[in-house]
């Protein structure tokens, strides 16, 4: 089942537990519960060099995902790790806010 988030693409996080405590980076990609932040959770891969494919062989450094609940967006406003709160705007769509200090979370 698909878990409901209110975390996006392109967010910037600030990891809150595990190996990259602290980190923070921009949301690279959310699938099933679990977001990929850049420069967090890297693992090496070591790959073996294939010529038709024009694979180099090596160790690459790759970014792997966590776990959602170990992230919380960082906040434009406050620049604090926060909870999302949801409120209307004047023209009726809905906005993520800080619930720390209100700010908008979305542009
Ligand atoms: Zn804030």
């Amino acid at each position: 089942m698909e878990r409901r988030t209110l975390l996006r693409r392109g967010d910037t996080v600030r990891v809150i537990a595990g190996r990259d405590k602290g980190k923070s980076g921009k949301i690279l990609g959310i699938d099933a519960g679990r977001v990929t932040v850049e420069r967090v959770n890297i693992i090496k891969r070591h790959t073996r060099a294939n010529p038709s494919r024009n694979v180099r062989g090596g160790i690459l450094e790759k970014e792997s995902p966590i776990h959602l609940s170990n992230v919380m967006i960082v906040c434009p406003g406050c620049g604090k790790a926060t909870r999302i709160g949801r409120s209307a705007r004047p023209d009726g769509t809905r906005a993520r806010t800080c619930r720390r200090c209100n700010v908008s979370l979305d542009q």
